[in-house]
């Protein structure tokens, strides 16, 4: 396993990032003695960045990431992506299988509907735009500015769409960005479906905290939620469902 000059021989963790997860499993581990590189797909302007080494851009499928992975001296590969990072998943574990380095996928539970929510389930954004029409006509869409070309035909449907940075056409003909970046708090979300006069919410089942209270603000407001259902994941990966699990599989249990 080769090292850097000046570095001692050891663990080298490659992080596929670009959630709050990654984030956090990469400041738990900055206090330890492995080296860690977090890979980020380039998709924000400016991203927040973790602690540790970073690198951004694509790999070049399976193969550029398994490449990678040998130039570089990794002995841990943790995907870490968003559950709809789909194809990165399915790339780093075909990496893995080409290497033969481990492969640990952290991924936050998905959210469940409790007592008072009105959720109705999609399997994709196509198919959310399908049914949206039916369940209001101004709609909170919360599920990234990448997929907005799937409700760009529905003309009927006012949308207020928050992301990061500012979508690119073909988007709905009626429509409000608001360029904000989470945490958001209840207080947040309830003043956001008042102003607007939200009758739906349409979010992606991202699962975790940090974005959680649209649900609750829409079930004490009554709002109707369409959930778009999340994507296969590879089959035979180790999995994490908390950077604390995901930090005690990879023996840093002291890091937390
Ligand atoms: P994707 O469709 O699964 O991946 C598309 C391509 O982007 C991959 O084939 C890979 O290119 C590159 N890529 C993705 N994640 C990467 C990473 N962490 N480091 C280096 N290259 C990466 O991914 P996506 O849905 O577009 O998401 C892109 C990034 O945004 C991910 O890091 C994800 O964690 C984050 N994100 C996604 C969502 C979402 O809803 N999809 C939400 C929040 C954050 P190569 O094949 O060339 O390696």
């Amino acid at each position: 396993m080769s090292a850097e000059p000046g570095r001692a021989p050891g663990r080298h963790i490659l992080i596929l990032g670009g959630t709050t997860e990654a984030r956090r499993l990469a400041e738990a581990l900055a206090g330890t003695a492995a080296r860690v590189t977090t890979s980020l797909a380039g998709r924000v302007a400016a991203p927040v960045l973790p602690p540790g080494e970073t690198r951004i851009g694509g790999f070049g499928g399976p193969a550029g990431l398994a490449r990678w992975i040998t130039a570089h001296g990794v002995t841990d590969l943790v995907d870490a992506t968003h559950p709809f990072a789909e194809r990165m998943s399915f790339n780093a574990a075909g990496a893995a299988a080409l290497t033969g380095v481990p492969l640990l996928a952290l991924r936050r539970p998905g959210w469940t509907p409790g007592p008072g929510d009105a959720w109705t389930f999609a399997d994709s954004l196509a198919g959310a735009a399908a049914v949206l029409p039916g369940l209001g006509g101004r709609a909170f869409l919360t599920t990234g500015r990448m997929g907005l070309h799937s409700f760009a035909h529905l003309t009927g449907t006012w949308f207020l769409v928050r992301s990061v940075d500012p979508p690119a056409p073909p988007v709905p003909p009626r429509l409000e960005v608001l360029l904000d970046r989470g945490p958001f708090t209840l207080e947040d979300e309830r003043e956001l479906l008042a102003r607007h006069r939200i009758d739906v919410l349409v979010t992606k089942d991202s699962g975790g905290s940090a974005t959680a209270p649209k649900l609750t603000a829409a079930r004490e407001a009554g709002i109707p939620v369409l959930v778009v259902r999340r994507p296969a994941v590879p089959e035979g990966v180790a999995e994490a469902d908390s950077v604390a699990a995901a930090l005690h599989r990879l023996r840093y249990d002291h890091a937390r």
